[in-house]
């Protein structure tokens, strides 16, 4: 009998058969072989479509992006390493040194760190402003302004931008666009039907839901613009792997029904403690007392989203170590869109940074939380906070 080729070679072509997999498969794979020079170039120049060095791309980056286009309701997004990467590559892939950004005051904590201690050492001027205030904004804008980058809702106070007169502003001055869409998430608010350039979306929060990934999404309106974003990725390595992006789609498949189950919670949990007394205030967009009120209706409907924050009546750290200890079964974790409840303190964790006049001048006091709901039931919900609420 003859000798089978002991060498072992790749690559093996898996045949699975006529029968399709339901399940996208992962596709570790780092490089793509390819048959000819010529094949490479009609890949290259976009006349077939295919990979070839997973930092360019891959299957499971390109599955991921094309199921939050469709919630985004555009196409060519890119995903990112992380939310932090896709704002960072929006960003450094619009500006160059000499342009001008301005930025909502109340933006997460990392975008404000990149704006005020990173773009100015690369010659990019930054304008910190309340976005809520159309005057503020167009005090803030300067000849060489090029970018504008806001939150519709803003962590931790919930406050809600003025995004139709920002977006007027844009088109009168020639300025893009960037909408930071994490905490609104697709299904509250599409940026770009509001007349946003460029959005990012942190997939490690809602998107994925189930905090086991981390992972973002960048996308421009302008194709030559999402090309030079696109670039940056690459360039810089900001690339997702795989296995990443392949939990990050099966976390996407149930997320428009998380959302809504954690929405209608939120909605539950902020009349509750809007009427318990040992509560101060209560923010929730749609709440009627929400000083944005306007720019609620006209942007989210009736989507006040699955964040809810309030202030504890006494506003010690003492009865928010009582507090917390107490909320039995809610992780204390500064994080949000997990599955699970949780529960930040800005003044110990996010806002940290701030000096005490700071945090005061934006109401957070030491009695101040952040609710993200998960998917509990109100009622059980409700109870754990009743009780925990009467040690403060
Ligand atoms: C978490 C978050 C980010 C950053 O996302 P990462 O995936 O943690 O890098 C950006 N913007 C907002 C509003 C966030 O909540």
């Amino acid at each position: 009998m003859k000798k089978k080729n002991e060498t072992i070679q790749r690559p093996i072509s898996l045949q699975p058969g006529e029968s399709a997999s339901v399940v996208s498969p992962i596709y570790p794979s780092v490089v793509y072989a390819s048959e000819t020079p010529d094949m490479l170039d009609d890949q290259y120049e976009g006349r077939i479509q295919g990979y070839t060095y997973a930092r360019e791309g891959h299957p499971n980056a390109t599955a991921l992006a094309k199921q939050i286009d469709l919630l985004e309701q555009t196409d060519g997004g890119i995903i990112t390493g992380s939310g932090m990467a896709a704002i960072t590559a929006a960003i450094m892939g619009t500006l160059s040194s000499g342009d001008h950004v301005v930025g909502g005051d109340q933006l997460y904590g990392r975008s404000l760190r990149l704006m005020k201690s990173d773009l100015p050492r690369f010659g990019i001027e930054v304008s910190l402003t309340d976005v809520t205030d159309i005057s503020k904004v167009k005090n803030a804008i300067k000849s060489n302004t090029k970018l504008i980058l806001i939150e519709l809702v803003s962590n931790p106070t919930l406050r809600v931008a003025d995004i139709s007169g920002i977006v007027s502003l844009c088109r009168e001055k020639d300025i893009k666009l960037l909408v930071d869409n994490t905490f609104t998430t697709p299904k509250a608010f599409k940026p770009m039907n509001a007349g946003a350039d460029i959005v990012v979306n942190s997939v490690t929060k809602l998107l994925a839901g189930h905090s086991d990934v981390t992972l973002g999404y960048v996308v421009a309106k302008d194709k030559t613009l999402n090309k030079s974003i696109y670039d940056f990725v690459v360039t810089t390595g900001l690339t997702p792997s795989p296995y990443e992006c392949w939990l990050a789609e099966r976390g996407l498949m149930t997320f428009p029904l998380r959302f809504d189950s954690s929405q209608a919670t939120a909605l539950g949990l902020a009349e509750y403690l809007a009427v318990n007394e040992n509560v101060d205030r209560v923010i929730y967009p749609t709440l009627p007392d929400h000083p944005d009120a306007a720019h609620v209706r006209q942007n989210l409907g009736s989507n006040g989203c699955n964040i809810v924050s309030f202030e504890l009546k006494n506003k010690t750290r003492e009865a928010a170590n009582r507090f917390v200890k107490q909320l039995d079964g809610i992780a204390f974790a500064p994080t949000l869109g997990d599955v699970g409840t949780t529960l930040s303190h800005p003044a110990s964790s996010s806002h940290r940074g701030l000096s005490e006049d700071e945090r005061l001048t934006l109401g957070i006091t030491e009695g101040f939380f952040r609710v993200s709901v998960g998917l509990e039931d109100i009622s059980s919900l409700r109870g754990k906070f009743e009780l925990a609420l009467k040690h403060t």
